[in-house]
């Protein structure tokens, strides 16, 4: 655990079993259910299911809505706050049907909704959120379709809220409701003047792509009490981005937007719900800070500085207190889900074994190299370093120039490995690093060639740098004696891991096992069940994963059932979604075999097995065959 921070970032839902092997706790209970991931991926291998494969463990996500409900609950009721919190979950951070489902289905005691960004995520919420108590706010830009389907759903008795985000939407809502013959329920959407902390900073402040100004808010409330719709008003809402990292920004904004909702019902805006939006964040790198890929407070000071700061305002306004409606995406889905890969290979670049030992006639940068790895010392280290690049892009130069050989140069940069492998001893030792000699940990560490795309199982690992907890699943009570970085199977240069939680300060380096002929070494990226599951792309038409939905058994505590396997893509199937025809090709390829057999190039025995094996790839997975 001291390794990888399981503890840290895992929130009492991981942890490590005396045969090393990573385990999820899906009650975030020590006494509770265990399940030991490595027995899942041996029964994933007994049903022939290859890897990489997202495993969602359904048992998470459950209990995720139900902290976030009990919680908010408690505090209410701690707090005497005499509104009532109705969360609902934004599908656009997880659109699968199967989550939304589980979210729906735990969440039903709770009347927890839905929220939808666009018209087929309405299409989906109009379907899946049948409670007719619970909520279904929609945000996002809307067109007359979109207003019709919102309307369709107040037909059916549903509390579906159209929130305003742009001005012309209030007046196609107020005519199409006449049209249709339906009480609309209409949100306000306000831009605010705090802005969000972290990377989705830009979500907020007064330059915000969505919401209206105040002289727009108070424009609107006038027009409908004018065209008599002002008791459809019912919720204010505010989202200053996701993955807020610092608490202080949540009080600013709640500050903010509750003065603004007060005033709101003073002006006599019947409004009944105060919707904080998203934001709230998750600890992926488990260090508790305003770091981008952390937050500095829990969800318990997340929901008591909401419902305290909201109520301590509406009370010193004298208006009621207003139910609480937060949309909370990222923390309820990033835990449930991981993705594991097989490490395919050690790449060593800096492992260049060449004999260096003089040889008459070396040429001088030759010489210059091996002197330079004679004198290294902690003092000098970083000088030394600085000539041993000079000397090694001289040495490229006089390559090009041919004045060097080809001996030559593989003495050079086996010197130069040599230089910086000594240097990179010295480090844990020196008093003082600089900075340039930061990167000589990672020029040399090794990589692990992982089976999987970067660009479709965690693209904001390469979009934005977030960092995700990186852990393999068995031999966690070895000592890892490799530092080493990630490649994925892309041909980008780009599809690569070399960031990692740094507590332990390992350089951006992660700790590895050693890997053992014969045996699989498997690794796991945690917490990618917000966004990541979804969002990937095609790259190198990698397709989606083999995904394996995980619960506990009610019966046995150590025990699971798998409940569903849904297969990833095959290549035919990434194929035809750029609109090739795999069978035309597998006719094309058909026919230029039979051409080579006509011509006696291949025998037909051969002709029938090179068919049947190119049909076959077709059909067969996008990833790395075991
Ligand atoms: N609500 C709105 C309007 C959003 O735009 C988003 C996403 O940024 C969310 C909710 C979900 O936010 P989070 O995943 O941070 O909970």
């Amino acid at each position: 655990d001291s390794v990888y921070h399981i503890s840290r970032w895992g929130d009492g839902y991981f942890d490590i079993n005396d045969e090393g092997h990573l385990c999820v706790r899906p009650h975030q209970n020590e006494n509770g259910p265990r399940i030991d991931i490595s027995e899942v991926l041996e029964e994933m291998k007994a049903q022939n299911i290859p890897l990489p494969i997202v495993v969602r463990f359904h048992d998470i996500l459950r209990s995720h809505v139900k902290v976030i409900n009990e919680t908010f609950r408690d505090v209410i009721r701690e707090a005497g706050y005499l509104g009532q919190y109705t969360g609902v979950y934004p599908i656009k951070v997880n659109q699968m049907r199967e989550v939304v489902e589980e979210i729906v289905d735990a969440g039903a005691p709770y009347n927890f909704g839905l929220e939808a960004g666009s018209k087929p995520e309405l299409l989906s919420v109009l379907a899946y959120n049948d409670n007719l108590d619970a909520l279904t706010v929609l945000n996002g830009y809307k067109d007359e379709e979109y207003l019709r389907l919102a309307l369709l759903g107040n037909k059916l008795g549903r509390k579906v809220i159209v929130v305003i985000e742009k001005f012309s939407e209030l007046h196609k809502i107020l005519k199409l409701s006449r049209e249709m013959n339906v009480e609309p329920v209409i949100g306000l959407r306000a831009k605010m003047v705090v802005k969000g902390s972290g990377k989705w900073a830009d979500s907020g402040g007064e330059k915000a792509k969505f919401g209206l100004t105040i002289a727009e808010i108070l424009t609107a409330v006038q027009i409908l009490k004018d065209e008599g719709f002002i008791n459809s008003l019912k919720l204010f809402h505010f989202h200053i981005g996701s993955q807020v990292t610092d608490i202080r920004t949540v009080k600013e904004v709640i500050r903010e937007g509750g003065r603004i909702f007060a005033k709101l019902v003073q002006l006599g805006a019947p409004l009944e719900y105060f919707d904080v939006g998203g934001g709230l964040g998750v600890d992926y790198d488990g260090s508790q800070s305003t770091s981008d890929s952390s937050m500095n407070y829990k969800l318990a000071d997340y929901a008591s500085d909401i419902v305290y700061i909201l109520k301590e305002i509406c009370d010193a306004e004298k208006v009621k207190h207003p139910n609480i409606v937060s949309e909370s995406g990222r923390a309820i889905t990033a835990r449930h889900s991981c993705v594991i890969t097989n490490v395919v290979d050690k790449i060593e670049t800096s492992f260049t074994d060449y004999k260096t030992d003089i040889v008459a006639g070396d040429h001088t940068l030759v010489q210059n190299m091996r002197d330079l790895l004679e004198t290294i010392n902690e003092e000098n280290a970083q000088e030394v370093y600085n000539d041993a690049l000079d000397f090694k892009r001289e040495c490229m130069n006089a390559f090009r120039l041919g004045i060097i050989k080809l001996e030559e140069r593989a003495r050079i940069e086996t010197l130069f490995w040599k230089i910086t492998k000594k240097i990179s001893a010295l480090l844990p030792t020196m008093e003082f690093i600089p900075e340039n000699l930061y990167d000589i940990d990672q020029g040399i560490a090794p990589q692990y060639l992982c089976n999987f795309s970067i660009f479709q199982s965690a693209p904001d690992l390469w979009a934005i740098g977030q960092l995700l907890p990186i852990v393999p699943i068995t031999r966690l009570n070895e000592k890892p004696e490799v530092l080493g970085t990630l490649v994925d199977i892309t041909c980008d240069s780009d599809g690569k891991i070399n960031k990692f939680i740094d507590i332990n300060e390992t350089r951006n380096l992660l700790p590895l096992h050693e890997l053992r002929p014969d045996e699989d070494y498997h690794i796991g990226l945690f917490l990618t069940g917000a966004y990541q599951d979804v969002m990937g792309d095609l790259h190198n038409l990698f397709g989606r994963l083999n995904e394996v939905h995980v619960f506990c058994d009610d019966e046995d505590p150590t025990d699971f059932y798998i409940e569903e396997v849904i297969r990833g893509s095959s290549s035919e199937s990434v194929l035809a979604a750029m609109q090739y025809n795999p069978e035309a090709m597998a006719y094309t390829m058909k026919k230029n075999i039979d051409r080579q057999i006509a011509q006696g190039k291949i025998m037909p025995r051969e002709g029938v097995r090179l068919v049947d094996f190119y049909e076959s790839c077709l059909k067969s997975y996008t990833y790395l065959k075991q």
